[in-house]
């Protein structure tokens, strides 16, 4: 039967994907292109997409930039599945997965600084952490990181190819809860991904780096894997990537449809240029009808002029 075919009762799981932005300042192009690509991937996979804002780390949030990004997806066209899902809503289960951890011995509790770690090898993350702390009995001021095995981790992403590390050799023992009582990324995103079911991961490629951590979480926490798909970033003319952090221009609200059009040109999907000057409506039908991620297999990064 053609997936199309089947009924709504149907228990074969259905695309889930997701756009989870970081409330650190208002949508820029960067985060727009994003939001196309899983949207579009969703839409014509007959999917949902839900919306995440990640706020668990409270000391990077920016004041009212939840609302406005909301406010700039709305305007764009964007319609996202059910209620918009925030991170600083799930501290209860963040508290209870790190609780599952520690009783089942995955973690230990590291006080290394910086600066103690500032002599070792630089990995695919970061610093590669060789389980300094892992045998000593630290009481106040810790990290949690997790004990990573001597496991190769290996994922194939849609746009990307074949990936893999030795997630002990290449990453080392990573920190699922930080210092100042935070969870980490790496942690808040698993089980959120897990709690709303998302089956497939579109974001940028600077985090594909990120997906061996994930997938080893996931892993311990018997937690599906989604697949993942890592779309080009967008840099400026210097190659430095588009970001709120390096003052990524805000996008207008008054540039809508140029945004919208102009976000497709950086996703390679050519479309026509007589639809520069079209309305939202009609550029969503053709991005819906012509959109192809393959048009970026193996694509890194696109220089932009946003
Ligand atoms: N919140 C992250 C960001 O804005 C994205 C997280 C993810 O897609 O896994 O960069």
């Amino acid at each position: 039967m053609n997936k199309k075919d089947e009924p709504e009762s149907s228990n074969i799981i259905k695309y889930r994907g997701r756009f989870a932005p970081s409330p650190t300042g208002s949508l820029h192009f960067g985060s727009l292109i994003t939001a196309i690509a899983s949207y579009l991937e969703a839409k014509t996979s007959q999917g949902k997409w839900f919306l995440r804002i990640d706020n668990a780390d409270f000391l990077r949030e920016q004041d009212k930039a939840s609302d406005s990004i909301k406010r700039s997806l709305e305007l764009h066209g964007f319609e996202w599945d059910g209620n918009t899902h925030y991170q600083s809503n799930s501290l209860t289960l963040y508290n209870q997965k790190k609780d599952h951890l520690i009783d089942n011995d995955y973690v230990f509790r590291c006080n290394c600084s910086r600066k103690n770690l500032r002599n070792n090898p630089i990995g695919l993350n970061g610093v590669i952490y060789k389980g300094t702390c892992r045998t000593k009995n630290i009481k106040e001021d810790f990290s949690i990181r997790v004990i990573t095995e001597h496991l190769k981790v290996a994922f194939k992403d849609e746009i990307q190819g074949h990936q893999a590390c030795q997630i002990d050799e290449d990453i080392g023992d990573f920190t699922i809860w930080r210092r100042d009582n935070i969870i980490s990324y790496h942690l808040a995103t698993v089980i959120d991904d897990n709690e709303v079911g998302i089956t497939n991961v579109v974001r940028g490629y600077d985090l594909l780096n990120s997906t061996f951590c994930q997938l080893y979480l996931q892993n311990i926490l018997n937690y599906i894997n989604p697949i993942y798909s890592h779309i080009p970033i967008a840099t400026d003319a210097n190659n430095q990537k588009l970001s709120k952090q390096f003052g990524a221009a805000e996008l207008s609200n008054k540039l809508i449809t140029q945004n919208l059009f102009n976000g497709l040109c950086a996703l390679k999907q050519e479309p026509p240029t007589e639809l520069r000057s079209d309305n939202l409506s009609n550029i969503w039908s053709w991005a819906i009808d012509n959109w192809s991620s393959k048009k970026l297999t193996m694509v890194k990064s696109i220089t932009t002029l946003n």
